[in-house]
């Protein structure tokens, strides 16, 4: 009853009832984002949503020109919106070696193998996507892994989750790494028991083999973009925060976007060390407005899985080490405070419970409620920190998929008491912090439908979750969408214009062959995007 209520006024209300649509589209249930009923139909003029409401009010502002997509029964919901993704790296895993979803460390060396016989590049390989979880050798890809299929030339494959990787013994040479080079601060050169180089570098480690990569052309980095937006639109995302961007890339969006070439809305983090400009600048944006720029990258600690992560107590299963801290607090604060000089958000990554209370309390005395501050994943935090989001008005921004892949180490790492505030997605809601989702892609797939399934199933794609996962952190549907959607929006100062389906607002939609608010948990995963609109432009369309 509310929501023919609701319609009504907007009817009366809109004088873009009189106009002729430029898209309509019914034929699904059509979530808006508030409230739990589905809607027939949503009308789109210049860009903006016009109608949200019955199809007989769709059909009369149907003209000659008008664009009709008929959902056939997929659902339609607020444009998706990745909140943490890396854009650039989401492009390079299309065209560059790509480990992802190997079984295991033969399987990873066999296909590293066909690449060097099939490609025959010269110089430095680079790949990346590998992770142990799961593997039957228990162990990271070493370099004795590597070694007998590329005795001279440099391999360097990265770790999926960006905070590892394994250089063979001639990357290893070039580099200058030898058993008796010392650690870096923040980072770790890994041997074996018998002081053995592994070849595995940690975090800031991996620092020793960058000059073994030449820095991408623009061409490079363009095709890169090109790909990236293929593949988010393909997965039904019409937006993306991308993280820890480097300056340069800032002009290319900006341009490709004048060209019309880019089809995603992307709101740009830039890696603190770079943001100087944008200190300078102040927060900035394409003409279009598709492209956005107001937020800092920084990095308080590690990962979970290369033990990185900064914790109070040491590791479970590694008592020598509590983790690293990557930032000093002073370098920390120093950005912290140019950018709330410079009007510009923080947004800084902490996995640990250590890091996370590291970084709230460098955040506390900040404009951080203001400039609506966010700490980059907020995976392991103390219980009594959590309400200290709250108090500082801090953004959690959470990606349901790593708890379901960190399910299967994380209890080894951290122990059962420690899981209590470990992937808290919803003690967080509960203590009235603002989360947002993300899948920090290419780190994780990249697909809406498995964060969504994630943040609600708590449980891998095979349906597994081990019995102390704490499934009372499990969302609701309703909460689910939000983090994608509205959350999302807020966490790039876009409420006005973003993340609910409302008459007025920009026309982001986003379609899916499965009813996300109805489907049987299992089925959610196995759906696929059919429909991606920005801007009220059909970006995707699986018809
Ligand atoms: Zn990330």
């Amino acid at each position: 009853m509310k929501s023919s209520l609701a319609l009504a006024a907007l009817l009366v209300t809109t004088p873009a009832a009189a106009q002729q649509a430029d898209l309509l589209i019914w034929g699904g249930p059509i979530y808006t984002g508030i409230g739990p009923d589905a809607v027939e139909a949503v009308a789109v003029i210049g860009g903006k949503i016009a109608l949200v409401g019955g199809k007989a009010a769709a059909q009369a502002i149907r003209g000659p020109r008008t664009e009709v997509i008929d959902l056939k029964g997929a659902a339609l919901f607020p444009g998706f919106t990745d909140a943490h993704a890396h854009l650039r790296g989401v492009g390079d895993r299309e065209l560059t070696l790509n480990l992802e979803g190997s079984k295991s460390a033969a399987e990873a060396t066999n296909r590293v193998k066909t690449y060097l016989d099939q490609r025959k590049p010269a110089g430095p390989v680079f790949g990346r996507g590998w992770i142990e979880t799961g593997w039957p050798e228990g162990r990271f890809l070493t370099r004795d892994d590597l070694d007998p299929i590329a005795p001279d030339q440099p391999v360097i494959l990265g770790r999926a989750d960006g905070h590892a990787l394994t250089a063979n013994s001639a990357a290893l040479r070039a580099a200058g790494i030898t058993e008796a080079t010392p650690s870096p601060e923040g980072g770790a050169i890994l041997k074996d028991a018998k002081g053995r180089l592994t070849g595995v570098l940690v975090d800031n480690a991996m620092a020793l083999v960058r000059s073994l990569r030449t820095a991408p052309t623009p061409a490079d980095r363009r095709a890169a973009f090109e790909a990236a937006f293929k593949v988010e639109a393909a997965y039904g995302w019409t937006g993306v925060h991308s993280m820890s961007v480097d300056w340069a890339d800032v002009a290319l969006l900006e341009a490709l976007d004048v060209e019309g070439k880019a089809t995603l809305r992307v709101y740009y983090a830039v890696e603190g060390a770079q943001a100087g400009p944008l200190f300078t600048g102040g927060p900035r944006a394409s003409p279009s407005g598709r492209i956005t720029t107001r937020a800092i990258k920084l990095y308080e600690d590690g990962a979970l899985g290369s033990r990185g992560a900064a914790l109070f107590a040491p590791y479970s299963d590694a008592p020598e080490t509590t983790g690293l801290v990557r930032t000093p607090p002073e370098t920390m604060r120093a950005s912290m405070t140019q950018a709330r000089a410079a009007g510009i958000q923080v947004a800084t990554h902490a996995i640990g419970d250590r890091g996370n209370a590291n970084v709230l309390d460098l955040y506390a005395g900040q404009d951080a409620s203001k400039l609506r501050w966010r700490i980059e994943h907020s995976q392991i935090v103390r219980p009594a920190d959590i309400p200290r989001f709250a108090a500082l008005g801090v953004i959690a921004s959470m990606q349901p998929s790593h708890a379901i892949g960190d399910l299967h180490f994380a209890p080894a790492r951290l122990g059962e008491a420690r899981l209590a505030g470990a992937y808290a997605w919803k003690d967080m809601l509960k203590a009235g912090v603002r989360v947002v989702g993300g899948s920090d892609a290419p780190v994780e797939r990249g697909d809406p439908l498995i964060e969504f399934y994630a943040a609600v199933a708590r449980k891998d794609l095979t349906g597994f979750s081990a019995p102390d996962w704490n499934p009372g952190q499990k969302l609701s549907r309703a909460e689910a969408l939000k983090l994608f959607t509205a959350e999302a929006a807020y966490a790039r100062f876009a409420e006005k214009d973003l993340g609910t389906i409302e008459v007025g607002k920009i026309a982001d939609l986003s379609a899916f062959s499965v009813d996300l608010m109805t489907a049987p948990e299992a089925d959610i995963p196995k759906g696929r995007a059919v429909l991606t609109v920005v801007d009220g432009k059909v970006v995707y369309w699986a018809d």
